[in-house]
């Protein structure tokens, strides 16, 4: 049967009467690649289903949180039962103790944490913190980094922003956005100069340490170390976006991989199992100020939602307690990246495949990618083609060049040589 997204385009025309451009976060509206976004009517394991009956081999995963792919057995079972004692009380559980201390014990730089209901509240949350410790105003980010939606970090920033090309949002005021400064990524002399200039007014230095969302950018050696140095030198803080790149790159995220210890970590996505949760954490002292604790106030209806808290304490305890599972998800990757590899080569590219454990990324570029500005280079076009391609063969990717895909535990070797094979006839697309 032909490949056709009928169903999903009278239900995208409809969902544009109710919802501005039909969707309920831009990039899934498929406007940087063009065409209609499948409806997805449900998922299992590996595998996303759309309503025109369509299947898809998902290297989405609902943008990074389901490490164990869709609808995992024992997390849904959790689940089915926590439902059944209430969806939310509003009061402390004894679930959200548990789910703070397993944080704390694999990311030992987080001595407290706080639970939020996504990454954006998350970021947001943290500056606010950075601010009322240091006492200090400015921020600083990176070109292409994305840490969520709020006015304040919504300045050069990447994800859907870069993909519909629109850098800076209206409505964000002039006076926020001034006090958020912007680098490029790994140029450490950049960041080291513009310490020298204002290094007395930054509260904090915000990153991804492993940046997903100008497409998948790795650190250079010695790169993050340096950032740690500057900001430690000069007193501000160093906060750790971690939302995409916790407990994906590694158990203990970026930070374990990298050794190094940031005073303030952003988690998200994994550690909600799939369900809406963020979380902010690091240093005590710094924690601490957090109301009722101290006098930075945060706060939140749904925080620590019960239903949230089992699907993330469930999804960490299988991701502990699978033998290997680390292990065995970037060896799968790394094999899928090297089949893709040759099959671009075969067709004359030699294109840029970045990986990190079970997070990874092809630029259509030749050219090393390295920060904003390189990876804008990538020829989208040439994208957009090999996207399509894709898609028409039951291979879901996000539909932008300049997002990451995911891994999961779920995704089987049949599954991995099927996408390799669908690659080979997609980078022939694109070689026409
Ligand atoms: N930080 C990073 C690194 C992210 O990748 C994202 C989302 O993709 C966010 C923050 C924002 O998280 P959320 O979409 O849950 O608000």
């Amino acid at each position: 049967m032909a490949f056709s997204l009928n169903k999903s385009a009278t239900a995208f025309k409809e969902a544009k009467q109710y919802i501005p451009g039909g969707v309920n976060s831009p990039v899934r509206s498929f406007r940087g690649v063009g065409g209609t976004p499948p409806f997805i009517a449900k998922a299992s394991g590996s595998r996303v289903y759309d309503i025109d009956g369509n299947e898809y081999i998902d290297y989405v995963g609902s943008w990074g949180p389901m490490i164990l792919g869709h609808a995992h057995p024992e997390v849904t079972a959790e689940l089915r039962e926590a439902i059944e004692r209430g969806t939310s009380y509003g009061a402390p559980t004894l679930i959200e103790t548990e789910l703070a201390r397993l944080i704390t014990e694999v990311v030992p730089s987080i001595e407290l944490v706080r639970f939020v209901n996504s990454g954006t509240e998350a970021t947001m949350s943290v500056l606010r913190l950075a601010r009322a410790y240091t006492k200090r105003n400015k921020i600083v980010k990176f070109a292409g980094c994305y840490h969520g939606h709020h006015d304040s970090l919504l300045v050069k920033a990447g994800s859907g922003a870069t993909t519909l090309g629109v850098p800076d949002s209206p409505g964000v005021p002039e006076a926020i956005a001034s006090n958020t400064l912007t680098v490029d990524y790994n140029d450490a002399e950049g960041l080291s100069h513009l310490f020298a200039k204002q290094g007395e007014e930054i509260a904090a230095v915000i990153i991804e340490p492993v940046p997903g969302n100008m497409g998948l950018v790795l650190p250079k050696p010695g790169y993050l170390e340096k950032v740690r140095a500057i900001t430690e030198h000069y007193g501000a803080l160093l906060i750790f976006d971690e939302v995409m790149s916790g407990f994906r790159v590694a158990f203990g995220g970026a930070q374990e991989v990298y050794n190094i210890s940031p005073d303030l970590t952003c988690l998200g996505k994994v550690i909600g199992g799939g369900l809406p949760v963020g979380a902010y954490g690091g240093r005590k002292d710094i924690m601490e100020l957090i109301a009722p604790a101290g006098p930075v106030y945060q706060a939140g209806t749904l925080s620590g939602n019960p239903l949230a808290m089992t699907a993330g304490l469930a999804t960490l305890r299988l991701l502990a307690h699978t033998d290997g599972f680390y292990e065995k998800i970037t060896a799968n990757t790394s094999a899928l990246c090297a089949g893709m590899r040759a099959k671009a080569k075969e067709c004359g590219f030699n294109f840029r495949f970045h990986q990190a454990g079970s997070l990874f990324g092809l630029f259509f570029n030749e050219q090393a990618v390295y920060d904003y500005n390189s990876a804008k280079r990538s020829d989208v076009t040439a994208f957009n083609i090999y996207f399509h391609a894709m898609l028409e063969q039951g291979i879901y990717f996000a539909p932008s060049q300049f997002e990451a895909a995911f891994m999961s535990g779920a995704h089987t070797q049949e599954d991995i040589e099927a996408t390799i094979a669908a690659s080979g006839n997609a980078f022939k697309k694109v070689a026409e």
